[in-house]
């Protein structure tokens, strides 16, 4: 299932952040990013556990 990620700033690893729906063929092909803070969202990162603010525009979409 494609998988919107975040890059972690700090081990540099990407991380999931929300699956995309792909049982309808639009999603697939034109996923719509999640909603996001305009501020930004603090996520901390699975891997090393460092607490980052995320912009919309940094989720990348990874099949
Ligand atoms: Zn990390």
């Amino acid at each position: 299932m494609p998988t919107w990620v975040l890059k972690c700033p700090n081990c540099q690893r990407e991380f999931a952040h929300a699956k995309i729906d792909d049982t309808k063929i639009e999603d697939y092909l034109f996923p719509v990013k999640p909603a996001f803070p305009v501020l930004g969202l603090a996520i901390k990162c699975l891997h090393c556990g460092h607490e980052a603010t995320y912009k919309r525009n940094e989720l990348v979409c990874r099949a």
